[in-house]
């Protein structure tokens, strides 16, 4: 399957759809999941095009993961949470609905984890949690 170009994510990278960003970098972008499972739930990217992690060049995998590790650390410290779930869907029977790669952060316990990406979430209520995590980041 090729890359589609028109996926949210890659238009969330060139700006043309907004994301409530907590990092970005030249090679990584990690903003709020606009659909929560848990308070706190972020998304990090890598810039490169690639559908899953199956076809993602290695040392991309390797940077977006210690990314994904640093911002793991700010949430953590920010939302005062204990446990956070990574998850990552490679591929449609997967289950993923984006096809751009992506991690999820998700400070929860799976078990109380509802229906996946179905239910929008407040707004308002996760700028604010962006907000402590990019502090978080900061200090
Ligand atoms: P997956 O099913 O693993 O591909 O996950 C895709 C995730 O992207 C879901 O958790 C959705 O809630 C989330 N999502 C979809 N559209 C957006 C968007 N515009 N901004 C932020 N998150 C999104």
């Amino acid at each position: 399957m090729a890359y589609d170009d028109q996926n949210i994510f890659a238009r969330i990278l060139r700006g043309e759809l907004p994301a409530i960003k907590v990092y970005e970098d030249d090679q990584v972008l990690a903003f709020m999941d606009i659909m929560p499972q848990a308070e706190g739930h972020t998304l990090v990217i890598p810039k490169t095009p690639a559908i899953s992690l199956l076809d993602l060049p290695a040392e991309a995998a390797a940077y977006t993961i210690q990314v994904t590790q640093k911002i793991a650390r700010a949430i953590e410290k920010a939302l005062g949470v204990d446990g956070i779930i990574l998850m990552q869907l490679s591929g449609v029977p997967a289950g993923q609905t984006v096809p751009h790669v992506h991690f999820h952060l998700i400070p929860t316990n799976v078990h109380h984890l509802g229906k996946h990406a179905a239910q929008m979430g407040d707004q308002e209520k996760i700028k604010a949690q962006a907000e402590k995590i990019k502090a978080a980041l900061e200090s």
